[in-house]
């Protein structure tokens, strides 16, 4: 089934600026996908409707078979989590375990579960030991663990990363990749947005391509064999 489907998409700023211009995609429960596209495609705009952050101007963003609106705001927030590029924008609290708290704390989880989620959480992108940390003083690969531990600790079934490799040395970068791939053996549909084309031929199975608003082609990874 598909977690998620977009028919028609229309976004444009305030500006005047076409972000999204009649997009359709699909993408399947359990998959493992990458969002090509240059710089200016429109990727980080479709990825701010998919946890209902902006709303359809025009056509259809669904989730679960639920289409999104003002109403169901809330809810996709808990079924699709994002993590942005810049873990700065995304990790503020006085120490790593606080930080990955905020979210179920915000849902009113017993104490013990916002325990356990966190340890989870924390365990699955391997920074338990760095709990009682300030995340100002973590390196920026590991506070890029901590803001993606943060939407973990929400148990998101959707889980979609904006650049996730971005500035991150090529080993921050395999440790990274391995833990999103641990959470996609897990059940996990995991998104990840990127004009790094190689990146996407190596770790995703279903690749689409958005270039001016659209979607220029969705299938396998041997989409991608032309671009080499
Ligand atoms: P990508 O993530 O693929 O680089 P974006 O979604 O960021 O693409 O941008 C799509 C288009 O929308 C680009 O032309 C970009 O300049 C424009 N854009 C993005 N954010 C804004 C904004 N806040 N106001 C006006 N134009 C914007
Ligand atoms: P883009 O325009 O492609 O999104 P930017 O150069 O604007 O990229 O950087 C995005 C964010 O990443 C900025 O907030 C910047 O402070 C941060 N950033 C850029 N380079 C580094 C780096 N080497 N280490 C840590 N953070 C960085």
């Amino acid at each position: 089934a598909n977690v998620i489907e977009i028919e028609n998409l229309h976004y444009t700023y305030r500006d005047g600026t076409k972000a999204l211009d009649g997009l359709n995609l699909t993408i399947e429960d359990g998959a493992r996908v990458a969002l090509l596209g240059p710089n200016g495609a429109g990727k980080s705009t479709l990825l701010l409707h998919l946890n209902g952050i902006y709303q359809a101007q025009q056509g259809k963003v669904k989730v679960q078979g639920q289409e999104l609106t003002s109403r169901n705001q809330q809810w996709v927030r808990g079924v699709v989590g994002l993590v942005f590029q810049d873990p700065d924008d995304q990790v503020f609290s006085a120490t790593v375990w606080e930080d990955v708290a905020f979210g179920p704390t915000n849902l009113r989880l017993s104490k013990d579960e916002i325990a356990s989620r966190v340890e989870g959480a924390l365990a699955a992108v391997r920074m338990a030991k760095y709990r009682d940390k300030a995340p100002y003083h973590l390196s920026y690969g590991q506070k890029k663990r901590v803001a993606i531990a943060g939407v973990l600790a929400m148990n998101p079934r959707v889980i979609i990363l904006d650049e996730p490799a971005a500035y991150l040395d090529p080993c921050g970068k395999d440790i990274l990749m391995d833990i999103l791939s641990r959470l996609n053996q897990n059940g996990a549909t995991v998104v990840i947005a990127t004009h790094d084309v190689d990146l996407a031929a190596e770790w995703a199975e279903q690749v689409l391509v958005i270039k001016d608003g659209r979607t220029l082609a969705q299938g396998g990874t041997s989409l991608l064999a032309d671009e080499h």
